[in-house]
């Protein structure tokens, strides 16, 4: 009898178990826009034991993330973070591109307006992306239940991450000086970030974008969304999505590993000690599960490698995309037969083609032959053959990854490794976007609720980050993420 009654409990009690599925409070994403992975240690000396240095030494870093896609840019990396998927999956195929022959860039939405702004900035939602986020299962998982809010100055680095259910996003509007959002989300700005603005507009007006003050801004919007928003409050999950855009404009200006570059990346260090601070006393300590990433990273700038006479240079898509026509015009005596080009991506002038009755696959052989002519070429592909060209399997895959069939441009090029579509100014800045280490190798750290203390070299990608969370929460990955968890994280999840 007694046994019986043992038995009986226990089964009672797996019941229960299964029922109420262990999560945290809160999940907090935080994505530092063009940090290089191995910025968490060339400028590490100058940082204190509560911001990254805490989440070194007590999360769990792993030191072989890579992206596995092109073009390694902004809105890509955002949207591939939290769908653990990639650009030909979920539509955000650059940070401007083409839906049914119109350019457009990443979040604009012309059916929205703003709130806070009467402006152009407003007009933005999530709703190019074409697949679900971690945010949106996690709605889906707690019947709506869950709350989710992103925030950056970025408009895409705030409502690629938010998803399609977000409760908010929030991202800073250049004429106004102030965070807006779009009635995509509410009608009205909410009060809070009202006095949030009007508190903080002297700093606001100053250059947020190159300035360490843009990224204390950044993470004491982050800090006021918490309260305001009731995050991590009950026992329903919610998540914070935060990105951090200063580190990105700054190194276009003055360069990775520059003297204002390294002071931005200080000021983060210390804002982040005290953001960590408040979720513990907000959120309390061991209720948030914390990750950290970049949407990309960056390289030197070119006088930089050149001064330790490393070769580097540019690859100018505007010239080059000039001469192709050039030669295009001399053959099929039609001008302008590639009508756009947007960094390492070309788009065929199909109209053209078709008024002109020519063949457009004679016209875009001939296109890829004239844009891999340039000395700084390494390969141009045709992407609509791209699983047949001629190039290593891994950069193959990458643009077959990143390239969307509705909305990228037919050839992607590929320049010599160290040569960049864009240089800012007198080049003294940073770049990225192509497949290089240098603009694929991003930090990934996670910290907090059931994550173990440790490192990894092994290799680990963008997209495995939402499938891990999602692990984590014992809740159904976004439906085109490609990842695989990372088990050295999931295995410490207890029930
Ligand atoms: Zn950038």
């Amino acid at each position: 009898m007694k046994k019986f009654l043992l038995a009986a409990i226990l089964f009672l009690a797996a019941l229960a178990a299964g029922a109420q599925v262990s999560r945290p409070k809160l999940v907090v994403g935080i994505m530092v826009d063009q940090m290089r992975w191995d910025y968490l240690f060339t400028v590490a000396h100058r940082w204190g034991d509560d911001g990254f240095n805490r989440l070194l030494s007590q999360g769990y870093s792993c030191n072989n993330t890579m992206i596995d896609y092109v073009p390694t840019v902004t809105a890509c990396g955002h949207a591939s973070v939290y769908t653990g998927s990639t650009p030909a999956f979920h539509g955000i195929a650059g940070n401007d591109y083409k839906i049914d022959g119109r350019s457009v860039s990443s979040v604009e939405d012309t059916t929205v307006r703003g709130v806070g702004t009467t402006g152009k900035a407003g007009r933005r939602s999530p709703r190019n992306l074409l697949v679900t986020t971690l945010g949106d299962q996690l709605k889906l998982a707690t019947g709506g239940q869950a709350r989710v809010v992103g925030v950056s100055l970025k408009d895409r680095a705030a409502i690629l991450p938010a998803g399609h259910s977000a409760d908010a996003a929030y991202w800073y509007d250049n004429d106004t000086h102030q965070f807006i959002t779009s009635d995509y989300y509410r009608q009205n700005l909410p009060a809070w970030v009202k006095t949030f603005n009007k508190e903080n507009a002297a700093v606001l007006a100053r250059d947020v974008w190159k300035q360490p003050c843009g990224v204390s801004m950044t993470l004491a919007l982050a800090e006021a969304a918490l309260r305001a928003e009731g995050l991590g409050r009950d026992e329903v999950t919610d998540l914070l999505a935060v990105s951090i855009s200063t580190t990105d404009a700054a190194a276009h200006t003055f360069g990775v590993r520059s003297e204002r570059v390294d002071s931005v990346y200080e000021q983060l260090d210390r804002d982040l000690a005290h953001f960590l601070r408040v979720l513990d006393n907000q959120v309390g300590q061991g209720n948030y599960l914390l990750f950290l990433t970049a949407d990309h990273g960056g390289t030197y700038s070119e006088p930089h490698m050149q001064q330790q006479r490393i070769t580097s240079g540019r690859f100018d898509s505007g010239k080059a995309r000039q001469e192709a026509n050039r030669v295009l015009k001399d053959r099929f005596g039609v001008d302008n037969l590639i009508s756009d080009e947007m960094e390492y991506t070309f788009y065929i002038n199909n109209q053209a083609i078709a008024q002109a009755g020519l063949d457009r696959e004679a016209v875009k052989t001939a296109a890829v032959e004239a844009l891999a002519a340039p000395r700084q070429v390494m390969w141009a592909v045709d992407c609509e053959r791209a699983a047949q060209a001629p190039i290593p399997a891994l950069v193959r895959e990458r643009i077959l990854l990143g390239w969307h069939s509705k909305r990228s441009g037919e050839i992607f090029v590929l320049p010599v490794t160290g040569h960049y579509a864009s240089w800012e100014g007198d080049r003294c800045g940073s770049n990225h976007g192509t497949w290089s280490q240098s603009d694929s190798h991003i930090p990934l750290l996670f910290y907090g609720w059931h994550v173990p203390q440790g490192e990894t070299a092994q290799l680990t990608h963008m997209t495995d980050i939402a499938p891990t969370v999602c692990a984590m929460l014992h809740i159904q990955a976004p439906d085109a993420a490609i990842g695989t968890p990372i088990n050295a994280i999931t295995a410490s999840r207890q029930h």
